[in-house]
């Protein structure tokens, strides 16, 4: 479809999903873990992206959800998730979130902390059957990625320390309420992960950590998650994570540890959400004013910026950009791309060489589905942007763009 006519439907900025290619990301991950480990879940984690039209896509590709909040968990329902194909997780859930989850019936809570141990044990002493709990481990695992989103470090707001001890206490303490049912341990080390040996790393961990629980604590496993974080190409030349070869790493780790320590082998639970969906989405801007300033750089600003993708002014994160309304003629250039919003560190692509434009040009941001509209904001009260679906030359709408009325409803 022409990007041109997406834009004058739509506006800009818009951001627009391919439904094959949304589908052909999900089924590679689903086979090749189905062939690699047979009876894995594939779990997608909304936060990468939640949207009703997504997670009904994902749902009929055979996928459960993770939600990490008590809107996640709405929106999954609303959606028409069973509350048994949905994981909670999240390193503050409050005891309304957890509450809704416990009435709601969801398949499975992560348990991060104490204080979530505490909540649970008073929350379900009334109920007949227990909830079924994971407990999220920090395995201490130095992935090379920013560190704002490695999560599997020493020093990690996540999970339950295994080094320290800490883990061992919330074996024990989940143990001993007869609400909870211990059913497996999860970790998930960060995103955008490039090298499977640190998947290999964290299931070194945790399965060794299993066996010294079944040892000290008679508990014995039936469900493991090493969680998700595939690395996806941002820019020309990048080497996406193979998946497909990951799946065989992974499975053989998990059942060369579980032979090792003589456990029985678990039921493994994966959980994509950045490779599933980033690939999947394209940003498309409109742009307008553009400043040289003689001997320093070249702006061009466009329509959009860190209110619907805050990831280069966040983590630095690199996008690649294509001129969509023609075939730029003329010396390609260096230039940086700017957002329209109040903060100098609104800047969407630091260094990129385009041939020259002109107010009016559209301009194309791949591999902008995952984290971008997830984390959107009505900063400088820009309405957030509409997201299409594309598919077999027709479009149709799965998110509206906000109005200004939008923006000032929530007002008293
Ligand atoms: C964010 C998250 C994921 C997904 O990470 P991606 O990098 O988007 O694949 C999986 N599991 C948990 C617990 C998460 O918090």
């Amino acid at each position: 479809m022409a990007l041109t006519d997406l834009a004058a439907e739509y506006g800009t900025p818009l951001y627009i999903y391919d439904e094959a290619t949304l589908r052909g990301r999900a089924a590679l991950v689903r086979d090749a873990f189905a062939r690699a480990y047979p009876g894995t879940h594939v779990v997608y984690a909304g936060k990468a992206f939640m949207n009703t039209a997504i997670l009904q896509l994902l749902r009929s590709e055979g996928y459960g959800l993770d939600v990490v909040s008590g809107g996640e968990l709405y929106a999954g329902l609303h959606a028409g998730f069973a509350p048994a194909e949905i994981t909670f997780h999240g390193n503050n859930k409050g005891r309304a979130e957890l509450d809704q989850a416990l009435t709601a019936g969801i398949g499975r809570i992560v348990v991060d902390n104490a204080h979530e141990i505490a909540l649970l044990s008073e929350l379900t002493r009334e109920r007949e059957t227990p909830v079924t709990v994971l407990l999220r481990l920090n395995p201490s695992i130095d992935v090379h990625t920013h560190e704002k989103i490695a999560t599997g470090v020493a020093d990690s707001k996540f999970g339950f320390p295994i080094a320290t001890g800490q883990a061992e206490r919330a074996v024990a303490a989940v143990r001993a309420h007869p609400g909870l049912d211990l059913a497996g341990y999860h970790a998930h080390i960060g995103s955008q992960i490039f090298d499977s040996r640190s998947y290999v790393e964290a299931i070194d961990e945790l399965l060794a950590f299993a066996a010294a629980m079944r040892d000290r604590h008679g508990v014995t496993i039936r469900e493991l998650s090493p969680g998700g974080g595939y690395g996806i190409a941002y820019l020309p030349g990048e080497e996406p994570a193979n998946v497909a070869a990951w799946a065989g790493t992974i499975a053989s780790a998990v059942r060369e540890r579980c032979a090792w320590w003589d456990l029985p082998l678990p039921a493994l639970t994966v959980e994509p959400g950045r490779s599933i969906v980033g690939p999947a989405g394209v940003a498309l801007y409109t742009i307008g004013a553009a400043k040289t300033i003689p001997g320093v750089r070249a702006y061009v600003s466009v329509d959009g910026g860190m209110a619907d993708n805050i990831r280069p002014t966040l983590y630095g994160a690199q996008y690649h950009a294509e001129i969509a309304n023609r075939c730029g003629s003329g010396a390609s250039a260096p230039i940086t791309i700017a957002g329209k919003y109040c903060e100098s560190g609104d800047i969407l692509i630091d260094h990129i060489e385009l041939p020259p434009v002109e107010p009016g040009d559209l301009l194309a941001m791949p591999a902008a589905g995952a984290y971008c509209l997830a984390m959107a904001s009505n900063y400088n009260l820009a309405p957030r942007p509409a997201a299409i679906m594309v598919n077999d030359g027709a479009a149709r709408l799965i998110r509206a763009r906000e109005s200004f009325a939008d923006l000032v409803r929530f007002d008293r």
